[in-house]
């Protein structure tokens, strides 16, 4: 099948199959379907990415993704600068300011300590949260990680880290996530319940 394919048309294909949840067969249907369409989607997709690499980056302080450096969160007079919530990845940023339940600032990981993949602390953006919560005078670091061992194991990498600030509450996501869950694939009302009752950390660990 492919061997009949111009090579343009596979390109496009092997690019959108590296996307994670779609196959072989939606690559190619999507592909199609960009090609064929009568809307000038191809002209449309070029203008919109061609957008995304000029003016998208990410936040220096937060680590969000963003068209503005520091972005509109961090920015913002209307957020509460003492309170911190710590994330894996932007899409969790999103999930939870879907809840309408948090109006602190962020911190972006872009990741988690996973010793069994090699990923240690100093692969994801750990050093710039220790600063950002001593620098900023942050009261509560609140820990929105997927409850699952390489989340754990990041809390209490960050939270060894912050013994020594006086009066600094560790709190982390609580009832409703299931153990082994996914921040990002849980409904609203789980992970509003979630945010409003989260737990503190500091006796824990
Ligand atoms: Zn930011």
């Amino acid at each position: 099948m492919k061997e009949i394919l111009p090579r343009q048309i596979e390109s496009l294909m092997n690019i959108l199959g590296t996307i994670p949840g779609i196959g072989a067969k939606t690559a190619e249907r999507i592909s199609f379907h960009i090609i064929t369409s009568k809307d000038n989607m191809v002209q449309k997709l070029i203008d919109v990415l061609y957008d995304i690499k000029e003016n998208i980056k990410i936040c220096s302080e937060c680590g969000m993704i963003s068209d503005t450096d520091p972005c509109h969160i961090c920015l913002s007079p209307e957020r509460n600068r003492e309170i911190l919530c710590v994330v894996e990845k932007p899409t969790d940023v999103i999930t939870i300011e879907k809840t309408g339940e948090y109006n602190g600032l962020y911190h972006v990981l872009w990741g988690v300590i996973s010793p069994l993949e090699g990923i240690g602390p100093s692969d994801i953006n750990i050093s710039k949260l220790i600063e950002r919560i001593r620098n900023l005078g942050i009261k509560e670091v609140f820990f929105a990680l997927d409850p699952d061992s390489e989340g754990e194991t990041t809390m209490a990498f960050i939270a060894s880290k912050l013994r020594d600030i006086e009066g600094l509450n560790i709190t982390t996501i609580a009832r409703g996530i299931p153990l082994g869950g996914n921040i990002e694939y849980s409904d609203m009302y789980t992970l509003s319940r979630a945010i409003r009752f989260r737990t503190r950390l500091n006796d824990n660990l």
